[in-house]
């Protein structure tokens, strides 16, 4: 049994055929904002994050590169993790689905589990198959004959595949989820894959030949045919924290908390995944959560459109930090939000530049030319407190907001009391003020921590060794 103040904390995992993109960083970092809260508060934390790399297109663009599939996947994941690193992503694990020790013997004991619940099944099935989507695709997923996320018109495929019995798990996962035993967050997204299981599931194709797939996780004791998206990838979640090799890890943190999400996979995760688990005699996880998209410029960002807003870009002008900031307070957690290069330097000047990092030097800077002396009383942070309730139910924008204004109060206090002013008139009264900005800007610097750890150590420090910054927090952009 998995004990109190334990946190599992997941995000999907990545194909590598690309570079990572907004969509992918975004997630990631609310992940680790949550990883980061759970940790502080002394929660036995865990959280992972991955590549999902038995896909036939990574074999694909490995050729097109001249490069082993091996080869190529290093350099990809190499590519993610640097990036992760660079935002400073407190990952604990990275999977990769072809890790044969980490992660097969999971996918393995899943089908196996399966099997004796007597939900595996072979068939000859032929259909239209959308390779950018790598799934069989039915008509109603399609607009005017093409893939609607791919634009692609699917091509008709027939062959033998082990089928999962899906449609007999319909009406028992839409308890589950009406229940709130699964909750799926926010309700849109839930009236959404209530909407779906109402029309009813059909069985899915679970493994494909492996002449077609060989370079995915073999069925066991078919060499003809090997497993097909579903028994891999999802099973990360599981095989990562141990099922099938480790049972006391895994007893440690399964059921997962919350399992990070965008709208387009919610029924793989909502549907396919709590199905395989209740075949499997498995705990279904606690919270599927899902997150809105980002635009730019009111469209889907893409290469075509030119709108795509490169995250490392973003770090090397900005910093890390900023993205990070931009992340939690600025796209809304659930909806869909806009992202452009103006809107990014206009809250990055109005926020961090002429905010936070203003507040600082401003505060530091009389500390340091008045002589200021202080201890920094640790006890509880009442910005903290006031977050948390935010956090607990993902609200990461509210949570942000409440650091925020309260920077905003300590500007209006300066202005308001003018130490800088009265240090000349009244040197025990400046002397107060000054001593409870710096007090409450350790208490900022403290809050900020899950959200902005480089920042919330430099003020800390700042703060506590009683210096002024060498350079601004945050220079302003022209
Ligand atoms: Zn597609």
């Amino acid at each position: 049994m998995k004990k109190p103040n334990t946190f599992y904390i997941t995000t999907p995992i990545f194909y590598p055929n690309a570079e990572l993109h907004m969509g992918n960083v975004y997630p990631v970092t609310l992940c680790d904002i949550l990883a980061r809260y759970h940790r502080a508060k002394g929660d036995t934390t865990y959280f992972l994050t991955g590549s999902d790399e038995h896909s036939t297109k990574v074999v694909k663009m490995a050729e097109k590169a001249g490069k082993s599939t091996e080869e190529f996947l290093e350099g990809t994941v190499g590519s993610f993790k640097t990036l992760f690193g660079a935002l400073d992503i407190s990952y604990d694990q990275f999977i990769r689905t072809s890790d044969r020790e980490v992660h097969w013997p999971g996918a393995v004991l899943m089908w196996n589990k399966l099997v004796e619940a007597g939900d595996i099944y072979k068939k000859s099935y032929s259909g239209l198959y959308c390779v950018g989507c790598e799934a069989f695709v039915t008509e109603k997923d399609l607009i005017k004959g093409k893939c609607h996320y791919h634009d692609t018109v699917p091509e008709l495929l027939e062959e033998e595949n082990y089928f999962f019995r899906l449609s007999k798990y319909t009406e028992k996962v839409k308890d589950k989820i009406t229940s709130g035993e699964l909750m799926v967050m926010p309700d849109s997204r839930k009236a959404e894959i209530l909407a779906l299981l109402d029309r009813g599931l059909e069985d899915v194709s679970f493994s494909r030949p492996a002449s077609k797939n060989p370079w995915a996780i073999p069925v066991p004791n078919d060499p003809t045919q090997t497993m097909y998206v579903w028994c891999d990838a999802l099973v990360n979640y599981i095989s990562a924290i141990g099922y099938g090799r480790d049972d006391a890890m895994f007893e440690t943190y399964w059921p997962a908390d919350f399992h990070v999400i965008g709208k387009d996979i919610l029924r793989f995760h909502a549907a396919f995944w709590p199905a395989m688990l209740m075949s499997a005699g498995i705990p279904l996880p606690k919270t599927i959560l899902v997150h809105g998209m980002i635009l730019s410029g009111g469209r889907k960002m893409s290469k075509t459109l030119g709108n795509v807003i490169d995250p490392q870009i973003l770090i090397t002008e900005y910093g890390k930090d900023a993205l990070r900031y931009f992340i939690a307070r600025h796209l809304s957690t659930f909806e869909d939000s806009e992202i452009t290069p103006e809107s990014y330097k206009d809250a990055y000047n109005a926020n961090l530049a002429n905010g936070v990092g203003n507040l600082v030097s401003r505060v530091m800077k009389m500390v340091v030319s008045y002589d200021i002396s202080y201890e920094i009383v640790k006890g509880e942070n009442k910005l903290i407190k006031e977050y948390s309730a935010h956090l607990d139910r993902f609200e990461i924008n509210k949570a942000i907001d409440i650091i925020f204004t309260k920077i905003g109060e300590l500007d209006a206090f300066i202005q308001t009391s003018q130490p800088f002013k009265t240090i000349k008139t009244d040197i025990k009264k400046a002397q107060t003020d000054i001593v409870y900005l710096a007090q409450e800007l350790h208490a900022v610097g403290e809050a900020l921590a899950p959200f902005m750890p480089e920042t919330s150590a430099s003020i800390m420090s700042l703060v506590v060794s009683k210096k002024t910054p060498e350079k601004p927090l945050f220079e302003r952009k022209a």
